[in-house]
């Protein structure tokens, strides 16, 4: 299938090393990691490698690695996990607007159980107030939950300036890393990040794997109980293959970042350079605090609900949702002050290293001809 695709933050494709590295494990090494022969300790072995792939990209000890299925699962197990293991220090927790859906459905389920969230504003251009911050916090915060890079505009948060503040304020600070991961240095010791989750499909690893780092000394209630995996944070049966994919795509991450991230930024300024020449088009968020491979742009004209599904060489997406039939506007774009035509008039292309020029010039060229 011949397609151009720009959804890299929806998804990316599996790295060839990575399937490499795998694929024994989905073959001879099937054993449980948990169990005492050599079938299980070879497997574990490789779950241990893995976890120190992560625990290398991100500044981490491995003891601080848990593997999850994702990012909502470390999200979940984060913020439910805290609040009911630490609710003798607090009640009201600080998050942000334009946090992924993962985030804000689980502090609204948390305000059903009693909790306290403040939820952030931002300015137009996708950046929190540090002064905001600051007046939010109160007797009673215990938690601040602050997204690394936004998935829908590639915006960067001052994450170091908040780990500080929570750091100084002795209030944890957990933070979603998933679009930043292997994108730009993590470093949770740097940052003071107390918790952070990534997932393996983000990265070019699988899907339905992922991580929460949680510093040590923390303490959280698991979500789920059974054979007490992961140090009793998170039970049932290893799922071998994934996280040595996870580990891999991890390795390769660290190694690469440098060279990925030099690629990406000339490809990213042809981009916008090309995006600049439609007529009326405005780049959304924040231009210098910005991963290069997420690009929102508002284009006058074109309706993005019907360009994003027509049946054309694209792979695209938008913020937008689609609940039955409903289409719902962008959170994060109406945070940051757009209209609701306007966050149907934007479209979010998510390039990669292979990205080429050719495909560009056809995906503006076919947003051309669509805009009305
Ligand atoms: C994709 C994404 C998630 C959810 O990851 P899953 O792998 O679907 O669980 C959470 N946060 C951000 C910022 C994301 O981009």
């Amino acid at each position: 299938m011949l397609i151009n695709y720009f959804d890299n933050a929806s998804t990316t494709k599996i790295d060839s090393r990575v399937l490499e590295a795998m694929s024994p494990y989905l073959n001879d090494f099937f054993g449980n990691a948990s169990s005492n022969h050599e079938f299980g300790k070879k497997t574990k072995n490789s779950i241990e490698k893995a976890r120190t792939q992560v625990a290398e990209l991100i500044n981490s000890h491995d003891d601080e690695i848990i593997f999850t299925s994702g990012s909502t699962e470390s999200i979940n197990l984060a913020l439910k996990g805290y609040v009911e293991s630490n609710f003798d220090k607090g009640n009201h927790i600080i998050t942000v607007k334009t946090e992924h859906k993962a985030v804000l459905a689980t502090c609204e389920y948390l305000e059903t159980k009693g909790f306290e969230v403040t939820y952030l504003n931002v300015d137009q251009r996708g950046v929190i107030s540090i002064d905001d911050l600051n007046k939010a916090i109160r007797t009673g915060t215990f938690l601040v939950c602050i997204m690394y890079v936004n998935n829908e505009t590639g915006v960067i948060q001052p994450i170091s300036e908040i780990g500080s503040i929570a750091k100084e304020n002795n209030i944890r600070f957990f933070c979603d890393g998933t679009q930043a991961i292997g994108k730009i240095v993590v470093d949770v010791e740097k940052d003071n990040i107390d918790m952070l989750c990534l997932s393996g499909h983000k990265l070019n690893g699988p899907k339905g794997v992922g991580v929460l780092y949680k510093r040590r000394g923390i303490e959280l209630t698991p979500l789920l109980h059974g054979g007490g995996q992961e140090n009793g944070l998170r039970s049932g049966t290893y799922n071998t293959p994934f996280i040595v994919g996870l580990g891999k795509a991890c390795e390769i991450a660290h190694n690469e970042l440098k060279a990925n991230a030099l690629i990406l930024e000339l490809i990213s300024k042809y981009l916008i350079q090309e995006l600049e020449k439609i007529t009326g088009s405005i780049i959304i968020g924040e231009t210098k605090s910005r991963v290069p491979n997420i690009i929102d742009v508002l284009i006058p004209g074109l309706n993005s609900e019907i360009f994003i599904s027509k049946s054309h060489d694209i792979a695209i997406s938008n913020g937008s949702a689609c609940t039955s039939q409903i289409i719902e506007s962008s959170h994060v774009l109406k945070a940051m002050g757009f209209s609701d035509q306007e966050c149907n008039q934007s479209i979010r292309i998510s390039i990669d290293k292979s990205t080429t020029e050719n495909q560009i010039n056809e995906l503006v060229k076919i947003i051309k001809a669509e805009i009305i």
